[in-house]
């Protein structure tokens, strides 16, 4: 059976390759009949951000990742919610130390601190507590049994620590980059339980994997140095044959491809980075979201999917069913994968513009509504309608099309001073006197009545529409302007025309 979690850490929003991850453990898992479960890893109680949490939850609901257990769901496992399964993770380090695999460690911050001190003034450039640096340091390795207990007893603070072998080669097999081999000696003895009785990530990670049945383990590739340590821990709790396969993403580059996209990054970018807008409590800084920025869900989900995944034909337009369907890990790369903000806004126009007439005009209605002007259901349809080509988000329809509700008061620069010639001027004089004259009024009958003035006066057509564009909408381009004057209607048509010939 697939089972599969997303296990964020609740230390702010939910990054958009976080995203990502919950994404593709969510095909997985879907293609399988599986399950997708959300557990929050929340041990590290001084990262803790309130509002964090909810706003995952509120983010994987916004992109239509619906989580089969966990956090907010329930289930046979609960909770989820790791500071909530404190008791459990000590019988598991108990365990360890009673089969040699664990031991006490009482060092204070100041010893510890001595510790490296001395061994980068021996040269050392990344100082550990290991195979051998333990030896020297206050743990129950080095001290006698009875003054181990004594300690306990007089409720010594301790840290449980991982007894990392000397030499061993620990090896894995990630299904997206194949074996990989660390030398133990590269490993240091990491704590597993802190001082305050929570586990650490490490612990309660594998602890939970394991008791929650994990069958794959698909995370950032910034996970991949600690999965040998995965590894050991469970060999030692004799989990071996029930470890899960591990799968770990490549990164998501910054658009220049130099180094990771990261929060901090942020303000830089010119994008969000964020699914939603996030308001950090802590310094009320404000980053905005994709939703609010006016991309679509299903538009920015199939951007994700090809973060790093491709179907491997030329079809890039997937439905989540598609995806669901489609998605392989065997298809994830090993490479870092550029972000490009302009392929994200690339799949929000395809996506945009294959929605429902009536939900684009709904669009322009609530700008309209901000804006308070009114316009009747059916204009405002035809103008969505002609202008959805040109639309990426919601807003554009009113952004771009504030024209046929405003008359230009201002003309494009350049636009108007190339164009404007004494050509123009006569053909738009004879246009508009004979669009006064005209009824009805379309765009066809605006149409042939700019070919017969123009062929009545001998001046092409060609010379003379930037400058009838410029007049109707202040605009070098646009969509179509036969429609366009149709749509604005015959009186408006005449009046722009006036107003721009003076
Ligand atoms: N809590 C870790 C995180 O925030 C989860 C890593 C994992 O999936 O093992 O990314």
């Amino acid at each position: 059976e697939v089972r599969v979690r997303f296990a964020p850490s609740p230390t702010g929003a939910l990054h958009i390759g976080g995203v990502r991850t919950a994404l593709y453990n969510y095909l997985l898992a879907r293609q399988h009949g599986g399950t997708m479960i959300l557990r929050v890893e929340d041990t590290d109680q001084t990262r803790f951000v309130p509002g964090a949490e909810e706003y995952i939850l509120k983010s994987l609901e916004w992109v239509g990742i619906k989580i089969d257990e966990g956090v907010g769901v329930g289930g046979p496992h609960a909770p989820y919610r790791q500071s909530e399964r404190k008791p459990m993770y000590m019988q598991y380090a108990l365990q360890l130390i009673n089969e040699g695999h664990a031991y006490y460690a009482f060092d204070t911050e100041q010893e510890l601190e001595a510790m490296r001190e001395r061994l980068k003034t021996a040269g050392v450039a990344s100082p550990q507590y290991n195979s051998i640096t333990r030896t020297q340091m206050r743990n129950s390795l080095t001290l006698p049994e009875d003054e181990v207990r004594a300690l306990l007893d007089a409720g010594t603070p301790y840290v449980i620590r991982l007894k990392v072998p000397r030499k061993e080669e620990v090896r894995l097999n990630d299904l997206i980059r194949g074996w990989v081999m660390v030398h133990s000696s590269q490993i240091d003895d990491k704590v597993l339980m802190k001082s305050d009785g929570m586990p650490t990530y490490h612990l309660a990670n594998v602890v939970d994997d394991y008791l929650m049945k994990i069958s794959h383990v698909i995370r950032g590739e910034e996970w991949l140095p600690s999965a040998p340590l995965h590894v050991l821990l469970y060999k030692y709790l004799g989990w071996e044959n029930e470890m899960p396969q591990f799968a770990h993403l490549p990164l998501l580059l910054k658009p220049d491809g130099n180094g990771k996209l990261s929060k901090r990054d942020a303000d830089q970018l010119g994008f969000p980075i964020f699914p939603l807008t996030w308001k950090d409590p802590n310094t009320g800084e404000v980053a905005s979201g994709y939703k609010e920025s006016g991309y679509l869900p299903d538009a920015l989900i199939n951007f994700l999917a090809f973060l790093g995944w491709n179907p491997g034909t030329t079809q890039e337009i997937f439905s989540m069913e598609e995806l669901i369907k489609a998605f392989s890990i065997e298809r994830i790369g090993k490479a870092g994968t550029k972000f490009d903000i302009h392929k994200a806004q690339w799949f929000n126009q395809q996506y945009l513009r294959a929605k429902p007439d009536a939900e684009l005009a709904n669009y322009l209605l609530e700008s309209l509504e901000r804006e308070n002007i009114e316009c009747s259901f059916e204009k405002a349809t035809q103008i969505a309608v002609l202008m959805k080509e040109r639309a990426t988000f919601p807003k554009d329809f009113w952004a771009q099309g504030q024209f046929f509700f405003h008359a230009p008061t201002q003309f494009e620069e350049g636009v108007v001073s190339k164009k404007w010639n004494d050509d123009a001027v006569k053909v738009l004089t004879a246009f508009k006197d004979a669009v006064a004259a005209a009824e009805p009024f379309d765009a066809n009958v605006a149409k042939a009545t700019l070919e017969q003035v123009t062929s009545t006066l001998g001046i092409g057509t060609g010379k003379i529409m930037q400058a009838l564009r410029v007049s109707l909408t202040g605009a070098g381009a646009g969509p179509d302007l036969m429609i366009i004057m149709e749509i604005i209607g015959k009186n408006e048509v005449v009046k722009r025309i006036d107003y721009a010939l003076q």
